[in-house]
């Protein structure tokens, strides 16, 4: 590739709402995310529960309901 044009690409450890983290290629150190491979409804079948559960812990955090 040619130097000086490209942004520096590294390892970036992804965070999920689910708490599982894992690592992937990116221009990116630190990536957080709200639904993964781990607990996307797609691969778990737990579709209501894993849907919801994002929207209401940023709810319950605006609010400060714990
Ligand atoms: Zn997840």
């Amino acid at each position: 590739m040619k130097q000086g044009i490209h942004p520096a690409y590294h390892q970036a450890t992804v965070t999920c709402n689910c708490g599982n983290t894992f690592t992937t290629g990116s221009t990116k150190e630190d990536i957080h995310v709200e639904i993964c491979s781990k607990c996307h409804p797609f691969f778990t079948g737990q579709q209501k529960n894993a849907a919801a559960r994002g929207r209401i812990e940023k709810f319950n955090k605006k609010y400060g309901i714990k």
